[in-house]
C-alpha cells in the first residue's frame, strides 16, 4: 500500500450551464459530507467556475478548470489565462486532455507550456495522456505515452514536480464504454511511472498521483482503483450525476 491519497476528479466537459453546475456541486458536496480521505476535482465549464466558486467554498469539493492559455494576459481571442482562473479560487487545470489534442489540434509542444504556466501560477495541472486505438493495436502504446509525458513534462523542475498530477486516457476508451482492463491500465501506469521516476527521482514520482480515465464508472472502478499505480480517477460521464460520481468517490475510497 502506498501513501498517495486518492482523487476523483470530474470533467464535465461541454455541459451545464451555471445554475446546473451550482445545483449540482451542492448535491455532491451534501453527500460527501466531511470526507477526507478523497481528494475531490470538479472541473465544470469556464461559464460555470464564477458560480461553481462560492457554492462549494467551506466543503471539500475543489475547483478545476478544462483548459487554458499559458499566457497571463493578451491577444488571444476565446481563450482564459492562468490569473484569471486563480481569480475564480480554481486550484486545478486539466491539460492536454484527448479531445483538445484531436479537435483542436493541441501538441505537445504547446501542452508542456501550458503545464510550466500551471505550476508557475500556482495551479496543479492534470496532465493527460493516452493512445489511440490504431496505436495501441500496432503496439505502439508505451512509446506514444512516453512521448506525450516527456514532452509535456519538459522543463519542469524535481521541486514542483510533485505536485503534478497525471491522467492516462486510453483514447479508445473515453466515451465509448470500452474500458481498459486493470492489467492494461496497471502496466500502462507503471510504465509512466518509471518515467517520473528517471525524469525526477523516486521519491518524487511515488508522490505524483496518477488518475485513469476513460469509461470508468462505479462498477468497474473498484479492480481499476485496487491497482497499485492507479491513484484515482478521471471521470466524464460518470461525473454529471451526483449518484454515480459519490460512488466513484467512495469506490476510492474503499482501496485506500
Ligand atoms: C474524460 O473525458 O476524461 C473521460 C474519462 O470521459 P468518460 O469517463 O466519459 O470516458
Amino acid at each position: 500500500m502506498n501513501h498517495r491519497k486518492k482523487m476523483i476528479a470530474g470533467n464535465w466537459k461541454m455541459n451545464k450551464t451555471s445554475a446546473d453546475a451550482v445545483a449540482l456541486v451542492r448535491e455532491i458536496a451534501l453527500q460527501v459530507g466531511t470526507r477526507s480521505d478523497v481528494d475531490i476535482v470538479v472541473c465544470p465549464p469556464f461559464t460555470a467556475l464564477e458560480g461553481v466558486g462560492p457554492a462549494i467554498d467551506g466543503t471539500v469539493l475543489k475547483l478545476g478548470a478544462q483548459n487554458m492559455h499559458p499566457e497571463s494576459a493578451g491577444a488571444f481571442t476565446g481563450e482564459v489565462s492562468p490569473p484569471m482562473l486563480r481569480s475564480l479560487f480554481v486550484t486545478h487545470v486539466i491539460l492536454g486532455h484527448s479531445e483538445r489534442r484531436q479537435y483542436f489540434n493541441e501538441k505537445d509542444e504547446f501542452i508542456n507550456l501550458k503545464v510550466l504556466s500551471a505550476l508557475k501560477n500556482q495551479l496543479k495541472p492534470i496532465l493527460c495522456v493516452g493512445e489511440l486505438l490504431a496505436e495501441r493495436e500496432s503496439g505502439s502504446t508505451l512509446k506514444v505515452v512516453q512521448t506525450q509525458v516527456e514532452r509535456g513534462l519538459e522543463g519542469v523542475s524535481r521541486e514542483l514536480a510533485a505536485g503534478l498530477v497525471v491522467a492516462y486516457e486510453p483514447v479508445w476508451a473515453i466515451g465509448t464504454g470500452k474500458v481498459a482492463t486493470s492489467e492494461q491500465a496497471q502496466e500502462v501506469h507503471a510504465f509512466i511511472r518509471s518515467l517520473l521516476t528517471k525524469l525526477f527521482t523516486e521519491p518524487v514520482a511515488q508522490r505524483v498521483r496518477i488518475l485513469y480515465g476513460g469509461s470508468m464508472k462505479p462498477a468497474n472502478a473498484p479492480e481499476l482503483l485496487g491497482q497499485a499505480d492507479i491513484d484515482g480517477g478521471l471521470i466524464g460521464g460518470a461525473s454529471l450525476e451526483a449518484r454515480s460520481f459519490v460512488d466513484l468517490i467512495k469506490a476510492a475510497a474503499a482501496t485506500t
